[in-house]
């Protein structure tokens, strides 16, 4: 380790709409739902992560708790800024005299725009950020999943997030075709909340809804382990009473069966603009997915059935993207390239 590593820091940043990774040394050091808690008054940050998203719904006018992406892209600059500040402030640092200067790799959504980039990189810079590389987030997801993205090969990529999905094919180091869509796991949440006030009567929260589709959360209604049902309580909408109900698997893949039908949609849109050479070697292949809705129970079955293609889910849905930014951050030369 030389001494100029000693005073720089290295950092690998997948900065989502629902959570952040940070890799830092190969671990990932960070990991945390991309929420802060703001005061309103001073405009300081209260809380942040984990600690912010128990504050969601729960805040006085004094305070309020912001998810600073929407879309995949940075829907409020400054609290932004006050997120990867304090995410980056969360590793401890080396040596407490010295503020190492900040060497980062972030990956960005594919269908960015020159300004949505730039606004990124100023908070990044804002943040303590001397060097800073951009790379395209299907291509982290790609290097993340192990394959070989210089390869003159067709790859499909489908990141289910929390905001967005973003499905692209790439082939020799660049993205031949891509498309982002606003169907990705809020929505599933969403469903999920509208399938129980209108189904059982029962007004339930966010935070309730995605506990819901974590621990039962199925695109198909007949997978290999059914998990048991789960009962959750809330105000009846009638009698405003607290009342209780059980929801099932079933129910669950039932109320979000639209959404992954508009996903499977825009994945069909996608192969439709993808040139044929490349086309086949997806089919063959399969396509990949990551991304934290690929943790559906079923979801590679349904989109196999559906489209008959081979689909993959990747080992680690949630860190894929950032193991990915990591490989990039620590291969800067071979991936230089694919930088912004
Ligand atoms: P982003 O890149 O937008 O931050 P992530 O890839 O971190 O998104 O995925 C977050 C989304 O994945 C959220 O909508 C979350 O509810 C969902 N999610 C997390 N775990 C599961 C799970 N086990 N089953 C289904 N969805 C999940
Ligand atoms: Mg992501």
């Amino acid at each position: 380790m030389g001494l100029f590593s000693f005073f720089t820091q290295e950092l690998a940043i997948d900065l989502g709409t629902a959570n952040t990774l940070i890799i830092h040394e190969d671990r990932v050091v960070v990991n945390e739902p991309s929420v802060v808690t703001i005061d309103n008054r001073t405009g300081k940050l209260v809380a942040l992560g984990t600690k912010a998203r128990q504050m969601i719904g729960k805040t006085h006018d004094k305070l309020r708790t912001i998810r600073p992406l929407r879309d995949g892209v940075i829907a409020d600059y400054n609290a932004a800024e006050l997120m990867i500040r304090g995410m980056i402030n969360m590793i401890k640092p080396r040596n407490r005299f010295f503020k190492p200067s900040l060497k980062m790799v972030i990956c960005i959504p594919s269908g960015s725009t020159e300004v949505e980039i730039r606004a990124v990189r100023d908070s990044s810079i804002h943040a303590g950020g001397r060097d800073i590389y951009m790379v395209y987030e299907p291509l982290s997801a790609a290097i993340g999943l192990g394959l070989d993205v210089n390869a003159p090969e067709g790859i499909m990529v489908v990141d289910i997030g929390g905001g967005t999905t973003e499905i692209a094919v790439i082939s020799l180091g660049g993205i031949v075709a891509n498309k982002s869509v606003r169907f990705a796991g809020d929505d599933f949440t969403q469903d999920i909340q509208d399938y129980i006030r209108q189904h059982h009567n029962l007004k339930i929260g966010e935070r309730t809804a995605e506990q819901i589709k974590i621990d039962i959360g199925a695109a198909i209604e007949d997978i290999e382990e059914n998990p048991k049902p789960i009962t959750i309580q809330g105000p009846n909408l009638t009698t405003s009473l607290p009342s209780h109900v059980h929801i099932t698997h079933k129910e669950v893949a039932h109320a979000i069966d639209k959404t992954l039908g508009k996903i499977e949609i825009a994945i069909q849109n996608t192969l439709e603009q993808t040139p044929p050479e490349l086309y086949t070697d997806i089919i063959n292949k399969g396509i990949y997915l990551a991304g934290g809705g690929a943790l559906l129970r079923g979801i590679d079955i349904r989109f196999s059935e559906r489209m008959n293609i081979p689909f993959h889910v990747a080992d680690e849905p949630l860190k894929t993207i950032a193991i990915g930014t990591g490989i990039v951050l620590k291969n800067i030369e071979k991936y230089g390239f694919l930088m912004k």
